[in-house]
This record gives structure tokens, C-alpha cells and sequence, in this order.
């Protein structure tokens, strides 16, 4: 049995910090490194839209993050557009920088150790993994050091994200995200709107990198668009960011005393690229693992098994999603959501849909179709 002393978490994302605080609650010594000087740094280049639903889950006081409310979305895609939404709020976008903070301030009362400012390198991955005493888990995020270093099998397919604020922009709906496919303009993904307030609009756009496509060049012909030019025409670009999203998720999360959670292990919904949810409960399925592997010498392969079990169905149905709709042009887009609206889907989704879990949404549509 291994004699293990310390876990040492790489990177202080939601994910890394999500982690820390489950383990330094129970009890477990962990240190998280992270490169940044700061936790909120560099966090404005994700988008910060949150299920209650999946906030619940994640269990942090996120009050003060909160920016806006949402309780829909507006599809907009071959010309057509639909709807969907519901009376109440389904979703907050949160400040994500504010957001890290309130995770960082939960792992700090629990007991973890923070070091900012701190680059983990290969070498230095390597050589803690050597030493059995430790738990390496790389939170490191969609360019993952721990997992190249430690050789993981890799991820094959990445979102090329931009996205951009805007103040003075002519919000077109206060409470409703917009999502737009295009398969000329955002290559197997989509571009879309989020509202902060009345003016202040973020507009993104994602490409897939199998299209070996610019995500800035994208971005520009998103915004050349006539429904954008509408929203931007007197705006000012207040500041814009590109970045990654895994596509996938990797076929191992363990290797020895090694683990990978979050982006690092792909564990995102690949339909819209949102992955704190599935990444934050992976986390805690990781921390239960770690805790049984000190207490009681279970091996630490036991997070992989759980974790695939609790979320690989979700994960693969959005896989699914995505890979279905990657292949629409206008035509197919067009005849989807004409179809979408006869069937009621737009409704349908509106009362019981989850952001998260499509399993839930198939077992309501089936329960509803019993039940009514
Ligand atoms: C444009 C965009 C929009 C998004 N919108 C949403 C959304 O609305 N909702 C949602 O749920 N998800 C969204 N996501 C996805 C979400 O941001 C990620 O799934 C989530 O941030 C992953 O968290 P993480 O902690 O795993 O990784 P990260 O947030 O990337 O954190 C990794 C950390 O590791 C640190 N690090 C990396 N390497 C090292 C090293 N060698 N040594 C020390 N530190 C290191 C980094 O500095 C970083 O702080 C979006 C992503 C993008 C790009």
C-alpha cells in the first residue's frame, strides 16, 4: 500500500480550487500551484453562463458574482430563427474573475495551500509524480502540462474560441442568450451573444480546429453579419480574447498517482463547450477518490471508473449533438428548427430542459409522453 502525504494540485482554476476544497475538508494536506499572480487573471476569456441547477451542485456562494439573468436562448440558423425560454430564471451569467475568487476563498477557509505566481514545468511534474507520497492531479486547464508530461493519450479535436465585449451595443434581449449557426462563418460550432446589461453585450464565436480556420478572422465576418451589425453598429469593443475548448474527452484520467480533471481531461459538453458543471462534479468524484486512497489504500483508478459512470453517457450524447449538428448546412439547419417548432421541441425545452444532462432531458420527454 502507498504511503501517501500531500496531494498537489496544478492550477487554480474552478476546477483545480473546487478539488482543493473537497479534499482540505476532508482532511487531506493540498497544495495548488498556478502560474497566474492572481486567480481572476486571464479568467475573461471563458464566458461565465451557469445552470442554478449546475451552480447548486457546485455548492459555492456565487451571489456576488452574479452579472445577469437569463431564462432562454434565441437560435438563429438558415435563415430561421426560434425561441426558446422559460418564465423563470433558468441561468446567471457570473463575472467569472469574481467567480474564481469565491472558489479560491472557500479553498482557503477549508485549509489549502495557495501558491500564485508559481509555474509547475515538465520536469517539475515529473519529479513529483516520481515520489509515491504524492497525488499529482493536473487542473491545468485545456493545454494540459501534466498530461504531456506524464504522457495521457491526447485530445484530438479543440474549439478555437474569440470573444469580445462591447458597451453602448444595442442589447437585443436582456434575459436571452443568441446562438448562431453558420457553417460557412463558425466551422463546426457556433457564435453567440451573451447580455451583461441593457448596453454591455459579449459576442464569441468558436471554430473547430479540424476546420484550420482563424477564430479572429471568424470573429470579424461574425460581426460584419447584418443581425450583429444591428447590435454593434454604435458599440465600442471594450476588449476581446482568444482561447481553447476541448472537444473531447480523453480515454485515461489516471496514470499511477497521477489524475486529471476539468478541461486537462476534456471533461466538457461539447454541444456548447460549458465545462465548469461536469468538470466541478468530476472534481468532487476525484477528491472522494483521493480521500479513499489515504484512508483507506483504495486505488485512486476508482475516480476513473466513477466519474465515467456518473458522466460519460451526458458527455457522449453531447458528442453526438455536436457531431450532428456539425454537419447541417443552411438547408439542414433551416428544416431542423422548422421541425423543431412543429413537434413543440421549442416549448418542450423551454419547461424541462437541463443544460447539462441530455439523459434528463430524454427521460422527461419520455416521462411526458407517459404522463400525458
Ligand atoms: C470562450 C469560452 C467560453 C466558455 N463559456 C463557458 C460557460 O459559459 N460556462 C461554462 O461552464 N464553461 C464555459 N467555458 C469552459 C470553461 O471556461 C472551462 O471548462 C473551465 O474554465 C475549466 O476550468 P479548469 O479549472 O479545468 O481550467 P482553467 O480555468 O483553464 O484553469 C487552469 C489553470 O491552470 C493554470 N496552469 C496551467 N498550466 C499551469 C502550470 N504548468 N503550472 C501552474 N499553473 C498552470 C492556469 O493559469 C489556470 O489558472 C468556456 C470556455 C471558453 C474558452
Amino acid at each position: 500500500m502507498m504511503e501517501m502525504k500531500r496531494v498537489i494540485v496544478v492550477g487554480a482554476g474552478i476546477i483545480g480550487l473546487v478539488l482543493a476544497r473537497e479534499l482540505a475538508r476532508g482532511g487531506i494536506p493540498v497544495t495548488v500551484y498556478d502560474s497566474k499572480a492572481h486567480v481572476a487573471d486571464k479568467t475573461a476569456k471563458a464566458s461565465g453562463i451557469f445552470s442554478k441547477e449546475g451552480l447548486a451542485k457546485i455548492a459555492i456562494k456565487y451571489d456576488r458574482a452574479i452579472v445577469n439573468e437569463l431564462n432562454g436562448a434565441v437560435i438563429f440558423a438558415g435563415g430561421e430563427s426560434m425561441r426558446v425560454g422559460a418564465k423563470t430564471t433558468k441561468a446567471y451569467v457570473l463575472d467569472r474573475g469574481i467567480f474564481a475568487e469565491c472558489c479560491a476563498d472557500e479553498a482557503r477557509a477549508a485549509g489549502t495551500d495557495i501558491v500564485m505566481g508559481r509555474r509547475l514545468t515538465r520536469d517539475d511534474i515529473v519529479q513529483l509524480a516520481k515520489d509515491n507520497d504524492n497525488v499529482v492531479v493536473g487542473a491545468d486547464g485545456v493545454v494540459s502540462t501534466v498530461a504531456s508530461a506524464i504522457g495521457f493519450p491526447p485530445i484530438k479535436e479543440y474549439v478555437l474560441t474569440y470573444k469580445a465585449e462591447y458597451r453602448d451595443a444595442a442589447v437585443p434581449d436582456l434575459h436571452k442568450v443568441g446562438l448562431f449557426f453558420s457553417k460557412k462563418i463558425a466551422r463546426r460550432f457556433f457564435g453567440w451573444t451573451v447580455p451583461y446589461s441593457k448596453s454591455k453585450l459579449e459576442v464569441g464565436i468558436g471554430i473547430s480546429s479540424l476546420s484550420r480556420g482563424n477564430s479572429s478572422a471568424a470573429f470579424n465576418a461574425f460581426a460584419k453579419t447584418p443581425y450583429m451589425q444591428e447590435a454593434l453598429g454604435g458599440a465600442s469593443k471594450v476588449a476581446g480574447y482568444a482561447s481553447m475548448i476541448p472537444l473531447e474527452w480523453r480515454r485515461r484520467t489516471v496514470m499511477g498517482n497521477v489524475l486529471l480533471v476539468g478541461d486537462a481531461a476534456g471533461q466538457v459538453k461539447a454541444t456548447t463547450g460549458g465545462g465548469v458543471v461536469f468538470g466541478a462534479s468530476c472534481a468532487r468524484i476525484a477528491a472522494d477518490a483521493i480521500v479513499a486512497a489515504f484512508r483507506k489504500g483504495r486505488p485512486l483508478a476508482a475516480y476513473e471508473k466513477a466519474w465515467r459512470r456518473e458522466h460519460e453517457l451526458d458527455l457522449r450524447l453531447h458528442r453526438i449533438a455536436h457531431s450532428y449538428y456539425s454537419m447541417l448546412g443552411d438547408r439542414g439547419f433551416s428544416a431542423m428548427i422548422k421541425l423543431s417548432k412543429v413537434m413543440g421541441i421549442d416549448s418542450f425545452l423551454g419547461t424541462y430542459g437541463d443544460m447539462d444532462r441530455p439523459t434528463l432531458i430524454i427521460r422527461r420527454f419520455f416521462l411526458r409522453g407517459i404522463s400525458e
